[in-house]
């Protein structure tokens, strides 16, 4: 039906955005923090830590073959899962403590979007030039210069790309061999798909999508306001002091209007592309380079910095009352985060100190419960399994305790003696063990499987049970 509107759109195409160069003190510091981050994730997998022989001697490595994960000193096994929970939970809270402390300074400097889409901007910008000389190719037509920018800039972008998925599978591989075989391209199908799907990402994520992955697809973006009160750190503009705004010549009176001249350098350096003029927008990731753009042009113009700041309603609103006000750290809500991360970090700690090097699981057979032999007495069957930790070979002690006269005996040849059961190091020993014991008058009755070892510093006990009739 023609009803003379405009018909309504429900995809707008995004416009491309070209941030411009800016220099300051928020700039230094990502770019601090970008060669860090990098520099830690590209060094950490050769970092050597000495296991001895029967262990690898990469200090940070997941190996998925014989499903441990090293972090220097650390060794986790699957049995203990509950060490990376307990991480994760602190990895969680402390993102939440610092996001209600100073915002969203995670999404602005340490995110891996933030950095990778970064260094492919600073890339972008090294070949193709600043803001305006990238916008004037985008919109010019197809020349040899665009094209071999282009195809330069793109190639670079794969090269970072494959120097990212590269580095990825570090993690979960001996680095120097894999770093041979690259070199002399004989590298594992499995090691490889995961290159290139990370080679792909990369180049996607940080060429392609950029802010629109923080704006539509983190999900940390969308719901991280709910960290926010009003002593959190927010990138704010002082309207009092900025309107009304309007271009201002040299040597013109500051009388009777506002400190912005209306020059869009915060708008033009933003990664994200938007005017923090309008106020504080859910696209802002706290990067702090409008400040920096905008406290050069109060230099130029001879003006008091901080126009636009980091910031927090609170001081907001007490400013307004002409009354300046620090940032609050101290907070019902910075306290229950500071407490979750000690509670949670003391009981990690605890259990890594406390940790004993063997472990034993028994599991009693449940088809047959028992088996009553000729002699009257019964026998029941378990499956025990002896986890050694340490990184030496270990011959362990098994015994019984709980009903009188229980013999313990061990099935296999070799291996009848519970005395004398080898475990080799950092591995699993799995073994057949019958219990057998005269009639009891209980049904089932409460056995303890006791294990120790020759060196006599593992003394573990397995409660089990003794079934001696049908229940
Ligand atoms: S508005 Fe400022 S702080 Fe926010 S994303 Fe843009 S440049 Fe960064
Ligand atoms: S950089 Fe400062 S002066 Fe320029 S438009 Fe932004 S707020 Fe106004």
């Amino acid at each position: 039906m023609d009803d003379g509107q405009p018909p309504l759109k429900l995809f707008e195409k995004k416009e491309r955005i070209f941030p411009k160069r800016v220099w300051g003190k928020y700039r230094q510091i990502k770019w601090v923090a970008m060669v860090a981050l990098l520099g830690i994730y590209y060094l950490a997998p050769f970092l050597r830590w000495d296991r001895g022989l029967h262990a690898p001697d990469q200090a940070i490595l997941i190996d998925m073959s014989s499903s441990r994960a090293y972090f220097f000193f650390i060794e986790i096994w699957p049995q203990e899962v509950y060490y990376l929970t307990g991480i994760l939970i602190l990895a969680a809270i402390g993102l939440f403590l610092a996001t209600s402390l100073f915002g969203r300074v995670w999404c602005g400097y340490a995110c891996p979007q933030t950095v990778w889409t970064d260094l492919f901007v600073w890339v972008e910008r090294i070949i193709q030039g600043d803001r305006a000389k990238r916008l004037k190719l985008y919109k010019s037509k197809w020349s040899f210069e665009k094209l071999w920018k282009l195809t330069l800039t793109h190639f670079l972008w794969i090269v970072i790309g494959m120097m990212t998925g590269g580095a990825w599978v570090f993690y979960f591989n001996d680095a120097p061999t894999l770093l041979e075989q690259i070199i002399h391209f004989d590298v594992p199908w499995s090691v490889l798909g995961w290159m290139v799907a990370l080679t792909g990402s990369t180049y996607v994520m940080a060429g392609f999508a950029r802010e629109q992955v923080c704006t539509y697809m983190c999900p940390y973006a969308r719901f991280q306001s709910a960290m926010f009160d009003k002593d959190t750190l927010i990138i704010g503009y002082d309207t009092e002091r900025g309107e009304a705004r309007g271009k201002h010549k040299k040597g013109e009176s500051w009388e009777g209007r506002g400190h912005c001249v209306d020059c869009t350098a915060c708008v033009q350096v933003c990664p994200m592309g938007i005017d923090i003029r309008d106020g504080l927008q859910m696209e802002c990731i706290a990067c702090g380079l409008c400040i920096d753009a905008c406290n050069d042009v109060m230099h130029k113009l001879e003006l008091p910095p901080d126009l636009i700041r980091y910031d927090t309603t609170h001081m907001q609103a007490t400013r307004k009352q002409g009354i300046e006000t620090k940032l609050s750290i101290f907070r019902p809500r910075t306290f229950y985060y500071a407490a979750i991360i000690a509670i949670v970090g003391a009981g990690i700690l605890y259990g890594l100190l406390t940790r004993s090097a063997a472990e034993l699981h028994v599991l009693h057979d449940r088809n047959p419960l028992f088996v009553q032999l000729s002699d009257g007495r019964i026998r029941n069957g378990y499956d025990i399994k002896i986890l050694n930790k340490t990184l030496e070979d270990r011959i362990y002690s098994l015994t019984i305790e709980g009903i009188e006269g229980a013999e313990i005996r061990m099935q296999g040849a070799g291996q009848q003696d519970a005395t004398a059961l080898p475990v080799f190091a950092d591995s699993i020993g799995h073994f057949r063990a019958f219990v057998t014991a005269s009639k009891e008058q209980q049904k089932r009755k409460e056995v303890y499987f006791k294990l120790t070892d020759e060196q006599g510093e593992i003394a573990l006990t397995y409660e089990s049970v003794f079934v001696s009739s049908k229940p």
